[in-house]
């Protein structure tokens, strides 16, 4: 039997702004098929966590994994960490997708042209079949009539929606979600918590970091704690939520409530 090598996987990850380190040395496997919730409090790290692992931040130290292919890193004069190979970059991060708190959506797009974008410039495949996967991931999220709408003309969450389908089009090995209803009026939480949640029950690989507490201890196969750039808490919901290890998370859901 060959073993698949974990989806995403994060090795000793550093990450400083000047003197601020903000990650201090994360582990963290996304294995296929699992579903990751990332807590911590605001200024904990978990934004530039994503954006490492999406490269949009380059990490100061570790080892960063995608379907088993390690990012060849390499250390300039002043050495300091950058990637080697440019167009590794490139072919990782087409293979994973990030949805923002902010949905992102060009403005100036319909929904359709905002969806097929991708796919037709950096996957380069064909403007008929871009189309037809586009109509197939909006219909997916609900908002199939919505084609020819601009953003502006949709409520936040059918633009969350349609960030998603977005996401789906490029047919990623994982999804990062960034605090993906943040954003949103309390009323339109659970129409994209239950995308998410759907997405979750079809097998695909997703890290959230999210403040909704019910979906990390419904949906998610593994939560992560992160407080101050270090991992406090790594375990099923029920471990995390019903026996946590330290004093840090409890007095962070305490607050919540
Ligand atoms: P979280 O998403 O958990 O709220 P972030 O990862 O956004 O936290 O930020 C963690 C820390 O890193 C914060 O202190 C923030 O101010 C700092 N930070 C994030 N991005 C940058 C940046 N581009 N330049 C400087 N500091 C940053
Ligand atoms: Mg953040």
């Amino acid at each position: 039997m060959t073993v698949l090598p974990p989806a995403v996987s994060v090795e000793d990850l550093h990450k400083r702004f000047g003197t601020n380190e903000v990650l201090r040395g994360i582990s963290v496997e996304a294995q296929r098929g699992e579903v990751i919730s990332v807590l911590g409090p605001s200024g904990s790290g978990k934004s530039t966590l994503l954006r490492c692992i999406n490269l949009l931040e380059i990490p100061d130290q570790g080892t960063l994994r995608v379907a088993g292919e390690e990012v060849l890193m390499k250390r300039n004069r002043k050495g300091e960490y950058q990637p080697a190979d440019r167009r590794q970059v490139e072919r990782i991060r087409s293979r994973l997708a990030m949805v923002f708190q902010q949905f992102n959506l060009w403005s100036h797009m319909t929904i359709l042209e905002n969806v097929v974008e991708a796919p037709i410039h950096v996957l380069k495949i064909d403007k008929k079949e871009a189309m037809e996967r586009a109509k197939h991931y909006l219909a997916k999220v609900g908002i199939g009539d919505k084609y020819g709408a601009y953003p502006i003309q949709l409520s936040g969450g059918q633009q969350q929606r349609a960030a998603i389908a977005r996401a789906l089009a490029m047919e990623p090995e994982v999804i990062l979600f960034d605090e993906p209803t943040s954003a949103l009026d309390p009323e339109l939480v659970g129409e994209v918590l239950q995308v998410i949640r759907a997405l979750a029950e079809e097998g695909r690989t997703m890290i959230v970091v999210t403040h909704e507490m019910g979906f990390a201890r419904e949906v998610s196969s593994r939560v992560i704690f992160i407080d101050q750039g270090v991992i406090c808490e790594d375990g099923t919901p029920t471990e995390v939520f019903d026996n946590p290890k330290s004093e840090r998370f409890k007095s962070f859901t305490a607050a919540m409530m």
